[in-house]
């Protein structure tokens, strides 16, 4: 009961009878999930939620299928932690941090992966697919194993070495295309309409996209339902982005948040790879593909599917979008590292640089309760700070040596 309802065209509104289908007949549209808001608001409160799994699903008929596959990896219900010592440094007065790091492959796309996989079970589908930047393939190999399904993931053949192993592992089939993720996404468009597979950001993304709105969920809850002030999430294709956006909204449709939010929704991308950024510095609704250079290969797509909608949402809530160079990447990963002990990879470095930058413009306010959202473990980006990072000293296992090495450390204890 109360599942997504049907599918509805971004563009001219008209409807379509649930199926693995994601664009509109009449104008090419993008569709997205519907659902009955009122049936919803009737069944869930915020007793039924917390009595729930410590999962997505707890939210199950907030999204377009109300269970798990059987024997799926638990994604979700992440910790969102307070970070003082950082704030102090950005000179913000409450921030937080989602630590999506904590999820069954160390990134948020095991939300979007779960509801995606439960969809293409209910279609009857055997193999699952995607095109990836490198956490989707990690996701998808993972999950389909999880649940027995065959798997095609096709990457970019420049992936970082730590992302191809840790999907090889799973032992599906791991396809590097040699081009830029936007020809992977391209074939990977041309292969769905061939075989018969799921391709969870392809032909299942409607339902796919849905998963990220878990995100906004978990941070009211987890602020004891109440939405923040500010949120600032990195944008690849700019789905998440809009989703986390959608999520906040619906909580109060429904009503689990008593008073309306007004969150304000700011973007991060890579300077390297900033179309979304670019269109918002320069004020057209026109998002310009260009061709991905950066460090931040997850986030590298430079001809982002939901930039458009990124964008208006970053408008329309009175955020902003900044770009930050390769070398503000990696002082954000260690600044992050340094403060607050979590280790992300290059796109948190990109949402940490980001945040510093638009708290330093004041685009984010002290006086705001601002989110950021760390999508993905720093394990997986290793050649990113390899470079910058060393031990203090080597040195010989004697008492003497470590005096030499470190002269006077000890006696201010
Ligand atoms: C995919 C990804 C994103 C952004 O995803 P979109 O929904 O495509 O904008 C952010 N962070 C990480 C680590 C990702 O892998
Ligand atoms: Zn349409």
């Amino acid at each position: 009961m109360t599942v997504g309802t049907s599918l509805r065209c971004r563009e001219c509104g008209r409807e379509y009878a649930i199926a693995p289908i994601y664009t509109c007949e009449w104008c090419f549209g993008p569709l997205e999930a519907t659902y009955d808001y009122d049936a919803i608001g009737a069944v869930v409160s915020r007793e039924s939620i917390a009595a729930g799994p410590a999962s997505i699903w707890r939210y199950g008929p907030l999204l377009p299928v109300a269970r798990p596959p059987a024997g799926a990896l638990d994604a979700g219900w992440t910790p969102l932690i307070r970070a003082d010592r950082l704030g102090a440094e950005l000179g913000l007065g409450d921030l937080w941090i989602k630590d999506d790091t904590r999820n069954p492959t160390n990134s948020f796309k095991d939300r979007v992966v779960a509801v995606a996989l439960g969809k293409a079970l209910d279609f009857g589908f055997k193999t699952a697919a995607c095109a990836s930047t490198g956490n989707l393939a990690n996701a998808v190999a993972a999950a389909a194993a999880r649940t027995g399904l065959q798997s095609y993931v096709f990457v970019p053949a420049d992936l970082e070495a730590g992302k191809i192993l840790t999907t090889a592992v799973y032992g599906g089939n791991v396809v590097a295309i040699d081009g830029t993720y936007d020809d992977v996404n391209r074939l990977c468009a041309e292969l769905a309409a061939e075989y018969p597979w799921a391709f969870v950001n392809v032909n299942v993304r409607p339902f796919y996209a849905e998963g990220s709105k878990t995100l906004a969920y978990e941070t009211a809850e987890q602020l004891g339902w109440e939405a923040p002030d500010h949120v600032v999430v990195p944008v690849a294709s700019g789905s998440l982005l809009t989703k986390i956006d959608k999520g906040f909204r619906e909580l109060h449709r429904v009503g689990l948040l008593d008073r309306e939010p007004t969150v304000r929704v700011s973007g991060a991308q890579a300077a390297g790879c900033s179309p979304v950024a670019t269109a918002f510095a320069n004020g057209v609704d026109d998002v310009h593909p260009v061709r991905p250079q950066t460090i931040a290969k997850s986030l590298a797509i430079g001809n982002p599917a939901d930039g458009y909608y990124a964008l208006d949402v970053v408008r329309r809530t009175g955020g902003a979008c900044a770009a930050v160079t390769d070398a503000e990447i990696v002082d954000g990963i260690r600044l992050l590292a340094r403060t607050e002990g979590v280790f992300g990879e290059t796109a948190a470095g990109v949402t940490i640089a980001s945040l510093r930058r638009l708290a330093a413009e004041g685009v984010v306010r002290r006086d705001e309760r601002v989110v950021a959202y760390v999508t993905g473990h720093g394990l997986k980006t290793l050649d990113a700070i390899e470079p910058h990072v060393s031990v203090s000293a080597t040195i010989p296992a004697s008492l003497d040596a470590f005096r030499a090495a470190f002269p006077g450390v000890g006696e201010e204890d």
